[in-house]
């Protein structure tokens, strides 16, 4: 059976191996696996968005679906009125942080979680053994709702302590990094009484202020117009809005490990006994916040889906990934970069420190990631030679080399783009650096060999 979906959702170059036809096909698919109803279709900034939304609408309707297109809005949002709307469904248009001419879709199911794997390969059937109907007796109709956005921001803000938030006017730096959190992150910050700076605030399609992926190295800006405005915080979003990056009042960027450390820490405290989900890739300081709190860590393979489903199964409170995906379960199992920002707030509400004092607080934690274009076959290969010398490792997802509770390195092939993801952690930085030298410096020649 052939393989559509990769770590999250179906995903390609548009006009390329992204065709109108192949979408046409995978959406008269989806629509035999959602088979009735009324599905809420959104998408984010990319310039084929609203070209592939009429094709998807249209083809949902030939398939007698009903749809509601909420139009550009961030995934979470599309996710949180797919459930909290009553929808049947949701299909988000979106390549999340892929460069610009990639473009997606994500079936969200109605419980406003991506759809599990095993549905995933349920369509995937369906695509290839050509299985959807091909003569419809009635055709669905398209309306389109605009009022999620607000309906969105209200959910938020019915997770936190708005009245605490406002009195503290905070001041804000938004990097919207040309995406689609630029409809709603702005009006959440005026809604909590926040003095907003934002920073690529124009939705763009092509990514040109830093690209639409948040990562430590590509926010200068951010961190600049923080220092400079003596803003409380910063927050840059991905292209589609699930995941954030902060960066405190000094300027500093913070790795999603460790701004998922400090709500983590802020939450259990609030809401002991509670289970939290992550990866297998994201640092082991959080088992030491977990048992403090007499909660329970469960680890899953890289990727949202896994984390999310796993939080639906286990009710858990809390899941995150290390790249600035951080899910609150009370509002939604997904990651949502607004309610990421709203929960900082909070937490900064009933502190008298400043961000980066509360990050002092933090036991210290060292992590790291790089990249190496790589083909998905040189990077078994590697993994598979690694696995011949370090046999013990974690093969959950890739192979993750454990030298102790505190240092470990992992690689793994990614599941959206031709790259081998290195990952570290290490008891400081100093050897943190010398081990991601030394198997930056090993993977290479392995890939060579
Ligand atoms: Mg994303």
């Amino acid at each position: 059976m052939g393989k559509l979906f990769g770590t999250n959702g179906v995903r390609g170059i548009f006009s390329e191996d992204f065709t109108l036809e192949f979408i046409h096909d995978l959406i008269l698919s989806i629509s035999a696996y959602f088979k009735h109803g009324t599905i809420l279709v959104g998408y984010d900034g990319r310039h084929s968005s609203p070209v592939i939304s009429k094709i998807v609408c249209s083809t949902l309707n030939t398939a007698g679906l009903d749809c509601n297109l909420a139009g550009l809005v961030p995934t979470p949002c599309l996710e949180f009125a797919t459930k909290n709307l009553g929808y049947d469904g949701g299909i988000m248009i979106t390549a999340s942080h892929n460069p610009p001419e990639y473009n997606g879709i994500k079936p969200v199911a109605s419980d406003g979680v991506e759809i599990s794997r095993d549905d995933e390969k349920k369509i995937e059937e369906i695509f290839f053994q050509k299985t959807w109907k091909h003569h419809y007796s009635k055709l669905g109709s398209t309306k389109s709702d605009s009022s999620i956005i607000q309906k969105y921001i209200d959910g938020i803000k019915s997770q936190v302590d708005v009245s605490n938030i406002k009195s503290r006017k905070f001041k804000v730096v938004l990097d919207l990094g040309n995406g689609a959190q630029s409809v709603t992150a702005i009006k959440l910050c005026e809604q909590l009484g926040c003095e907003t700076i934002t920073v690529n605030e124009r939705i763009d399609g092509n990514f040109p202020g830093r690209g639409s992926e948040p990562t430590p190295n590509n926010l200068q800006e951010l961190s600049e117009a923080v220092k400079k405005n003596k803003a409380d915080l910063g927050i840059a979003f991905d292209g589609d809005g699930d995941r954030s990056i902060f960066c405190d009042n000094d300027g500093k960027i913070l790795s999603g490990d460790k701004s998922a450390l400090l709500l983590a820490n802020y939450l259990l405290n609030k809401n002991p006994n509670s289970k939290v989900v992550t990866c297998i890739n994201s640092s082991n300081l959080i088992d030491e916040i977990v048992s403090q709190t007499n909660s329970t860590l469960i680890r899953t393979k890289v990727g949202s889906v896994e984390v999310s489903r796993k939080m639906v199964s286990e009710n858990a409170l809390l899941g995150f990934e290390e790249n600035g995906g951080f899910m609150y379960g009370k509002h939604n199992h997904v990651r949502d970069g607004g309610m990421a920002l709203a929960l900082a707030l909070e937490l900064l509400s009933h502190s008298n420190n400043t961000l980066s004092e509360e990050l002092g607080l933090l036991p210290p934690s060292f992590t790291t990631k790089e990249k190496i274009s790589c083909s998905k076959e040189d990077a078994d290969r590697i993994i598979s030679k690694l696995l011949d010398e370090f046999p013990d490792s974690d093969t959950t997802d890739g192979i993750k080399i454990i030298f102790d509770n505190k240092n470990w390195i992992m690689i793994r092939s990614s599941g959206t783009e031709p790259i081998i993801r290195i990952y570290g952690e290490s008891d400081s930085q100093k050897n943190l650096e010398t081990l991601m030298k030394q198997y930056m410096h090993k993977i290479q020649t392995l890939l060579v060999s």
